[in-house]
């Protein structure tokens, strides 16, 4: 027998290792290598958030909390959705956790049964499917199209419920493609779930902040009051304050669920950081205004790295709406060989050759379940971006 878990064998290791540990292997030996694999800003937290967190500890706010989060910082949260969303909550609806990423985990470990369905379209942030199998659930796939933006239609969500499904992930602006769902197009899907009551909806909105050209972002509960009682709308300071690794994720929904997840909480990790969280709530209560002047470089860098890639035949790039991210389709390069003789027959196979041969660091699409194609970030230089673009512009002309 295994002393590891059952569970465990249900959970593959995460796809983007291998890029990343080539990466770091290729970087050690001396080799100049521009990573694009970041989910994160590169902007420094702003300082009035920084002083925040010092002034914490000076005032001796070191001490446990309660398990999910200050009253002070639930408090700001369910200003924020007042503000941002519309929507009301209150404070024993909400819950604060050690990122995003705990709060979702938590959601799945609180709700999900052996064989219980969670819809998730892809690609996909790559934590979901893990987390969900992880949980004891099955993932179940809906595949967007470049065609439709990288997004899914009511069609195909319909077509995906069953008896089974629990949960429907939905994620706008996405990671991995930073395609967003216009209010008419998530009608569309909240249209289709409002016939479905046995359906509850987990709306990850880590992006919600990070939009560009005047999209206006839009949350489930907003858009459909009806499914206000089975959302739980997540969120959290990780990208927009430039606060990874700070560690505050948050959610509002359900009570119940609410208290079922600070449950899990309280026998895990207990309380997120107690520095982290007086610093997030200067983030939501304290000035703004550094998200517009990121957003404006996030803009520029988007629109350089859009254009680049559609010159280079054989890849085709939507341009996003937000989130600091391109996937640029490489369907017409598949087939091909490199240079350093790598038959480009995957986009695995593509990043890895690209990452050997020139130097240059990308997520592969296979891993956020829609290929072929790749993963950019652009929160990085513009002149490494530029020198980025150019190397695999060069790379995909050798190709023959
Ligand atoms: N959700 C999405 C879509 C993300 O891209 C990320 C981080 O990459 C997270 C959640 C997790 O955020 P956090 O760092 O707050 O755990």
């Amino acid at each position: 027998m295994s002393f590891l878990s059952a569970t465990l064998s249900r959970v593959k290791p995460s796809p983007t290792v291998a890029v990343t540990t080539l990466a770091n292997e290729l970087k050690a030996k001396g080799r100049d290598v521009i990573g694009l694999g970041a989910g994160e800003p590169d902007f420094d937290t702003p300082a009035h958030i920084r002083e925040a967190g010092k002034r914490a500890i000076d005032e001796g706010k070191t001490r446990y909390t309660a398990p999910d989060g200050i009253a002070e910082l639930k408090e700001a949260i369910c200003a924020k959705f007042k503000r941002d969303n519309g929507l009301d909550y209150s404070p024993e609806q909400v819950s604060v956790g050690t990122g995003g990423k705990q709060i979702l985990y938590n959601a799945l470990m609180a709700t999900l049964n052996p064989g219980d369905e969670v819809i998730i379209p892809a690609p996909y942030w790559v934590s979901y499917p893990d987390m969900t199998l992880l949980a004891g659930g099955e993932p179940v796939f809906v595949e967007a199209t470049l065609e439709n933006a990288f997004k899914i239609t009511p069609d195909q969500l319909e077509a995906a419920i069953t008896d089974r499904t629990k949960w429907f992930i939905f994620n706008s602006p996405s990671n991995p493609t930073g395609a967003g769902y216009t209010r008419d197009e998530l009608k569309g899907l909240t249209d289709v779930l409002k016939r479905h009551p046995h359906v509850w909806i987990m709306t990850d909105d880590m992006y919600e902040h990070l939009a560009y050209d005047g999209f206006e972002f839009c949350t489930p509960a907003q858009v459909e009051p009806a499914l206000y009682d089975r959302t739980l709308t997540c969120n959290g300071v990780s990208k927009a304050y430039c606060m990874t690794g700070w560690r505050i994720g948050y959610a509002a929904g359900d009570a119940k669920l609410i208290a079922a997840m600070r449950k899990i909480q309280s026998q895990s990790t207990s309380n997120p950081c107690t520095i982290s969280q007086w610093a997030a709530l200067e983030a939501l209560n304290g000035p703004h205004d550094f998200i517009a002047e990121h957003n404006a470089v996030f803009k520029r860098r988007r629109d350089l790295v859009v254009e680049a890639m559609n010159a280079i035949d054989g890849i085709t790039c939507p341009t996003p709406d937000g989130a600091f991210y391109v996937y640029p389709s490489i369907a017409g390069l598949i087939g091909k060989t490199s240079a350093g003789g790598t038959t480009i027959d995957s986009d695995e196979a593509f990043a890895t050759a690209l990452l050997e041969e020139k130097g240059v660091a990308v997520v592969f699409g296979a891993a956020f379940g829609l290929s072929p194609c790749f993963r950019i970030s652009y929160a990085t230089s513009d002149d490494a971006l530029k020198e980025a673009c150019g190397r695999i512009r060069d790379f995909c002309n050798s190709l023959s």
